[in-house]
């Protein structure tokens, strides 16, 4: 059988068997696969091949020497509120995956993500309220100077010229940078994957007391949990509340598994480093 014929059986037979009854869900994920990524993104659509919203036009609201009123205007779409799963570069407009009400009907996000975490697929979930993923993908570049390949989490960074946040830059081998205005290393599609250390057991559970803590809380007197834009494996709750700066309740790391306690907490968060405690954390002295 020619080698062409047999890939597009295999994949077929692979579509198949992730064994979603909405035949949308299993593309989604064969995509997903394919790219090491789970993304989404609302979009306005023209019509849901899920339930009665059909492609439809804006009526003309008077007649003219063109129309009568009452007419559809083919102008005028009608947009919903859609989403579009996995989309790429190329956006086509109006056009998604199904409209907002079926996607929360069949919980299309839920049982994708539950899916991905349960038989363990490497592949990278956008961030959401319902699950973090399991793993993070991880691109492969290759260095302008001396030809490596190289995992982008291997790459040493540089701040933003924003000074917002950093960027992969330094190659692990001999150095090299890419730089935003000079020479950068080649990007590939191919990848690798890392662990998600959001989806780490404690990382979870301080998430869930953070939001336990904010129940029926004014806005000003919440906690802020967040995840360092420097370090994937640095997070930290701070105080909402701006007193020269968002006071820092606890910060910890999960892979130097060192926590510190903010000045204005000591002795006050036990809830938080227990949990830390308990999963053989450590804390800093200062
Ligand atoms: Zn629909
Ligand atoms: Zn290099």
């Amino acid at each position: 059988m020619p080698e062409t014929i047999q890939k597009v059986i295999d994949e077929a037979k692979k579509e198949s068997s992730y064994g979603f009854e909405l035949p949308v869900m299993n593309e989604i994920l064969k995509q997903s696969e394919n790219n090491g990524k789970l993304t989404w993104t609302n979009k306005q659509i023209t019509s849901c091949e899920f339930c009665d919203k059909k492609r439809d036009y804006y009526r003309y609201p008077r007649s003219s020497r063109y129309h009568s009123k009452g007419n559809k205007n083919f102008d005028k779409p009608i947009y919903y509120s859609g989403i579009k799963f996995n989309e790429g570069f190329v956006t086509l407009k109006g056009y998604g995956d199904m409209c907002s009400e079926c996607c929360s009907k069949h919980k299309v996000k839920e049982r994708l993500i539950d899916y991905i975490i349960e038989h363990d697929l490497k592949i990278q979930v956008m961030k959401n309220d319902y699950k973090p993923g399991r793993y993070l993908r991880d691109d492969i570049r290759i260095c302008y100077d001396c030809g490596e390949e190289m995992l982008e989490s291997q790459m040493s960074k540089e701040m933003t010229l924003m000074g917002n946040g950093y960027y992969p830059s330094g190659c692990p081998k001999c150095g090299a940078k890419s730089l935003p205005f000079g020479k950068s290393h080649k990007t590939t599609s191919k990848f690798g994957y890392i662990h998600n250390p959001e989806s780490l057991e404690e990382v979870v559970e301080m998430k869930k007391l953070v939001d336990e803590y904010n129940k029926g809380k004014q806005e000003e007197e919440k906690f802020w949990f967040n995840q360092s834009s420097n370090s994937i494996s640095s997070f930290f709750v701070k105080e909402k509340k701006w007193s020269n700066g968002n006071r820092e309740v606890i910060q910890f790391g999960t892979s130097s598994k060192k926590f510190t306690v903010g000045y204005f907490y000591k002795d006050k968060c036990d809830e938080f480093t227990e949990v830390l405690l308990k999963h053989g954390y450590i804390e800093n002295q200062n």
